[in-house]
């Protein structure tokens, strides 16, 4: 058996050290140590926001994101942290997540929907 070596397309704008996105013909492709995980036409933000999401709570880029926050207000960063370290506890989103998100973080929707709209 032959062991693949990642391959990134020339023009990959890297993300870290196994993922990276390029542009191509209006879409944006994601890969992960080569291989596409997702792509979505460049102008849905929709999709945008859910593969960053996925991308966080699947532990893939969270420099990505801080990068992307640090043009947030700073509950919106903290709401994202907060989220992360809930994690911690609770890998999934499960209703004691949440729980324990919202004892952390009250008014947490408030700053994901703040988060959302920037994005
Ligand atoms: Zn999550």
């Amino acid at each position: 058996m032959q062991l693949q070596l990642p391959f990134f397309p020339e023009h990959t704008r890297y993300i870290n050290s196994t993922l990276g996105l390029f542009e191509k013909e209006g879409y944006v492709y994601y890969l992960h140590n080569g291989s596409p995980i997702y792509c979505h036409l460049k102008e849905d933000r929709n999709s945008y926001r859910f593969i960053v999401g996925n991308l966080i709570c699947n532990k893939l880029c969270t420099i990505f994101i801080v990068i992307e926050l640090i043009k947030a207000p700073k509950p919106c960063i903290e709401y994202v942290i907060i989220h992360e370290l809930c994690h911690l506890i609770h890998r999934d989103h499960t209703k004691a997540f949440f729980e324990l998100l919202k004892t952390e973080m009250p008014d947490w929707e408030r700053w994901k929907k703040k988060l959302e709209m920037m994005i």
